[in-house]
């Protein structure tokens, strides 16, 4: 059985509760795990908060040092990590490895910029006086995070409190804690003073609720959905807790006329289908200008036909199940109401027939025309492998169009005309653009939303700021 890891122990839930964590590819159960509850989620806050003066006052060099060691010893498991992180969330055995990859990628990247932290010296109207700006840590952060990368989503949050001082609390979704333990105690066993990292697990309306109410946590780090998002900011932002909200987004990708059609139909499959479309940043809605729009659909279909479903540990398979049964039903669900109006669906559209299938929560990979716009396919998040597509008179109807969503994550737009590139940049509603590019997070640069999308970055030296308090200290010499 799995154990929850707070102030240095690993330990079960003080209610003696345990729930099983499911195979999405099989319906098998992986593991049980605890079932934490609110004073399971206080003894980790209380852990976080004994640790954090002394945190806080390690230098940014150790604090450093200790993130590379905890890194190598990552890297030593993980091949292990990787199939247990596919068996309970469901994605391809290689797609697992390179999520824990960029999770070591981003602990990297803070590690780096731990000692670059510095705040600045200011002269005064009075030459007798001046002024010192300290940056410094905000205390204890809840860091709550989904099941659709649950490792790099916690790193974009674990990488920077740790570099700027802070202590954590990491809250994994209740169907992906597995990985996220054993990753959290291999760093604590490779030197993290007890109660800097600790994780509970537990239901989000309980543990979590927990983290956004409790007056020690100063921070919450939040993932997830908008709708949960809109109350984590009301509990905790009522309470003056520093929120940052990574949230539901409805990507769109418009494809010029000019485009490079190979490149942008590599970005539409691999952007729509990867981790079975269950990606924030996927591309989720695609806009076609009328002059490339049939060759483009027609050799999409093709693209798409080649994808090959199964368990994520077959090395062959490129889109593993959905995560939950939930989940598929939701797709289905978005996906009836477009046909009922008139969409018409060219590939997929169901689940896959065959008794490899048949305990999974699998569903082929999707692609629809003639969704009207005000269909669920285009007014929600469609979080699976579903991809509507639209034929557009030109970028700017394309532009207009994509803007028309209560989303603003990311978008993009393949076009060989740099002209037309800039003018999209600038008038598409998001937080990221990506001009002939896949839609990636770059641990490099700030990522995260504008309207329902969420608030704050995470990603980037931004995302450190989130971390730190700027104290103003004046000085009569
Ligand atoms: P979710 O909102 O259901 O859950 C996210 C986390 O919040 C889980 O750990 C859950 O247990 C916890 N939670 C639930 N209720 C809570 C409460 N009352 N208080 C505190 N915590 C609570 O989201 P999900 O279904 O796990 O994830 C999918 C969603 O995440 C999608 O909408 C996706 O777009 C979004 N997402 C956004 C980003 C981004 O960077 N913008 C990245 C990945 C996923």
């Amino acid at each position: 059985m799995a154990k929850m890891f707070i102030a240095g122990e690993s330990v079960g839930s003080n209610s003696g509760q345990t729930y099983n964590v499911i195979n999405p590819a099989t319906g098998e159960i992986v593991d049980s795990a605890p079932k934490g509850t609110e004073s399971d989620a206080g003894a980790a806050i209380d852990a976080a908060h004994a640790a954090f003066q002394s945190w806080s006052e390690t230098s940014a060099e150790s604090r450093a040092q200790l993130i590379l060691k905890g890194i190598e010893a990552v890297k030593k498991e993980l091949n292990d990590l990787a199939v247990l992180l596919t068996k309970e969330q469901g994605k391809p055995v290689g797609d697992s490895q390179r999520e824990i990859e960029h999770f070591l990628h981003g602990m990297n990247f803070y590690a780096g910029l731990a000692s670059k932290i510095r705040g600045s010296y200011v002269p005064l109207p009075d030459n007798k006086m001046y002024g010192m700006v300290l940056k410094q840590p905000v205390g204890v952060t809840g860091a709550i995070v989904p099941w659709n990368f649950p490792i790099t989503l916690m790193g974009t949050k674990v990488g920077p409190a740790l570099a700027a001082g802070c202590t954590v609390v990491v809250k994994p979704a209740s169907t992906t804690p597995l990985t996220t333990i054993r990753i959290v105690e291999i760093l604590n066993r490779a030197g993290l003073p007890k109660g800097v990292l600790n994780v509970v697990i537990g239901p989000g309306g309980v543990v979590g609720e927990e983290i956004l109410r409790n007056p020690k946590v100063a921070r919450v780090a939040f993932t997830g959905e908008s709708k949960t998002g809109k109350h984590v900011m009301e509990v905790a932002g009522s309470r003056m807790k520093r929120v940052t909200l990574e949230l539901g987004g409805s990507d769109p990708m418009i494809v010029c006329e000019d485009a490079d059609i190979d490149k942008a139909l590599t970005g539409a499959s691999v952007g729509r289908f990867y981790n079975c479309g269950q990606a924030c940043l996927a591309v989720k809605r695609l806009y076609i200008v009328e002059s490339v729009y049939d060759q483009f659909v027609e050799k999409l279909v093709g693209k798409v036909q080649r994808l090959k479903l199964g368990n994520g540990l077959d090395k062959d398979t490129r889109l593993g199940p959905m995560h939950t049964k939930t989940q598929r039903e939701e797709i289905e669900s978005q996906t009836q109401d477009a046909v009922n109006r008139g969409a018409k669906i060219l590939i997929g559209g169901k689940r896959p027939e065959g008794a490899e299938f048949e305990k999974g929560f699998f569903y082929l990979p999707t692609v629809m025309t003639g969704a009207p716009h005000d269909s669920r396919v285009v007014t929600e998040e469609t979080f699976g492998p579903l991809l509507p597509v639209f034929k557009v008179k030109d970028l700017d109807e394309g532009i207009e169009k994509a803007n028309s969503s209560q989303y603003g994550l990311g978008s993009s737009v393949w076009t060989k005309d740099l002209g037309k590139a800039r003018r999209a940049a600038e008038r598409l509603q998001a937080g990221n653009v990506w001009i002939n590019s896949l839609h990636i997070g770059y641990d490099e640069m700030p990522f995260g939303g504008v309207k329902f999308s969420g608030i704050g970055r995470e990603h980037g030296p931004e995302a450190l700021e989130y971390y730190l308090e700027a104290k103003g200290v004046v000085v009569a010499t």
